[in-house]
């Protein structure tokens, strides 16, 4: 390789996966330049500051009881604000609030109402979930394919005879967080989520979701060049060169840490087969005090055999996390799946079917902000592929939660993984 001496590994992406690749780089000393192709780290996790109130660019929410988030993320110091572990399901009768008893006591009495309309459902639902009664998360996959095959969750649900209002408390959930109200996600992977969500209670940082990006970001210093995107890649046997707007940035090793979309585009289909995503829109509203009755922030979706509108959930956001609103005002978020048949649905038909299902009357909202994601999910179907292959040569290391499992354990893992391939791969030199 001829030119200036080469770094020993380029990242390429600044989200979740590059970040934590690049920490571990930098901490076992090598010599490490991230390229970002955006103005600030954080990817698919970005918050915006608008008004005093705070939106992150489509609701999510933070697990502090992913393995990853446990190792590597230092949650005291992101002030971490927990939603309520429970849902309100609108059913076609009426709502139910059901809640893990242990952690909100105060919604026992509404718990045990719900759990007695939802009680036909749950000996089923109790069999589906059987591989989540152990002590210990890690190998649930391992141990749910020991028991059964993976498969759609729609088929796993119905062979397990999970039907009725709880079927369509379960499937209405699931579709907010796999961001797939088709089924058609992998059982095991529905499985693992809904371990994450016994587990801990998904909570959103002080400052919002950015903060969690901004932490990992914290010590790369010079090293991390925002507003610099890869145009484009070649890398051989001895090491790669990524061209930029700047010029091109040689090194031993490359780990292209973008979405699935963007490093088959830098890498090539042939070696990166595309992946396909899962889209959502989110849009935002601050509520004035008695136009929204807040509660404690639950999760509100529509189960019923006939939804009255596109939502897969809304939340009194601010009612949960504080720190999303100035005072006395409220922070509503409502959240629909996109689609390549699917347009985004327009501001009144997500206000009216916010509105309805929070029991709230839907005048004075005013917009904050709207977020359309297309590409917010990789697609997960069964059989679950998570620990996908990283090394696709030499010199050549992709990472990011297409590689492993669509969610910020899967990104922060695949980054960890992606550290040690890439160091493997220097020393081998
Ligand atoms: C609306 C929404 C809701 C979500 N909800 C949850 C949730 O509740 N829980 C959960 O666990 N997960 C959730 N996720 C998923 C989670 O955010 C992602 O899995 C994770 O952030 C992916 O991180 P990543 O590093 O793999 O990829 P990304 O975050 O996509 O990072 C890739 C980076 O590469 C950069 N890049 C792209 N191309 C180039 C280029 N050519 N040159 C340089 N840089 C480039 C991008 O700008 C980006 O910064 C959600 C995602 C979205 C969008």
């Amino acid at each position: 390789m001829s030119g200036p001496a080469p770094v020993d590994i380029a990242v390429v992406g600044a989200g979740l996966a590059g970040l934590q690749c690049a920490r571990e780089l930098v901490g076992a000393g090598l010599d490490v330049v991230v390229l970002e192709a955006a103005e600030a780290v954080g990817g698919r996790v970005r918050s915006e500051h608008v008004d005093g109130y705070t939106v992150d660019r489509g609701f999510q929410l933070l697990n502090p009881s992913y393995p990853a988030v446990r190792r590597w993320v230092d949650t005291a110091a992101l002030g971490l604000q927990p939603l309520p572990a429970g849902v309100a399901a609108r059913l076609d009768r009426g709502t139910v609030r059901v809640a893990d008893p242990r952690r909100e006591p105060g919604l026992l009495p509404a718990t045990l109402r719900g759990a007695l309309r939802l009680l036909r459902g749950a000996p089923a639902a109790a069999r589906w979930g059987r591989p989540l009664l152990t002590r210990d998360h890690r190998g649930l996959v391992r141990r749910a394919a020991a028991t059964r095959a993976d498969r759609s969750l729609r088929d796993a649900l119905d062979d397990h005879g999970v039907r009725g209002d709880l079927r369509r408390v379960l499937d209405a959930f699931l579709a907010g967080v796999v961001l797939d109200d088709t089924g058609g996600t992998s059982d095991h992977f529905a499985l693992l989520l809904t371990r994450a969500f016994l587990d801990g209670t998904p909570s959103l940082p002080r400052g919002g979701m950015q903060a969690l990006p901004d932490q990992l970001a914290r010590g790369l210093g010079a090293r991390l060049r925002l507003g610099r995107a890869a145009l484009a890649l070649r890398h051989d046997d001895v090491g790669a060169t990524v061209e930029t707007d700047d010029g091109p940035v040689r090194a031993r090793v490359v780990v292209v840490a973008t979405s699935g979309p963007a490093a088959s585009c830098l890498v090539g289909d042939a070696a990166l087969p595309t992946t396909r995503t899962r889209g959502v829109v989110t849009h935002w509203w601050a509520v004035p005090p008695g136009q929204v009755s807040p509660g404690p922030g639950l999760l509100h979706v529509d189960a019923r055999s006939r939804p009255t509108g596109p939502l897969v959930n809304t939340a009194v956001v601010s009612a949960a996390a504080p720190s999303y609103a100035p005072a006395g005002r409220h922070l509503v978020q409502a959240s629909a799946l996109l689609g390549e048949d699917r347009a985004a649905p327009d501001e009144a038909t997500m206000r009216r079917h916010a509105a309805e299902l929070l029991g709230a009357g839907g005048t004075g909202w005013e917009t904050v902000a709207r977020h359309e994601v297309r590409d917010a999910l990789p697609a997960q179907p069964a059989p679950l592929a998570h620990r996908q292959e990283q090394v696709l040569g030499p010199s050549l290391v992709v990472c990011g939660d297409h590689r492993d499992t669509a969610s910020l354990q899967g990104a922060l893992v695949s980054g960890h993984r992606a550290a040690s391939a890439a160091r493997r791969l220097v020393g081998a030199r």
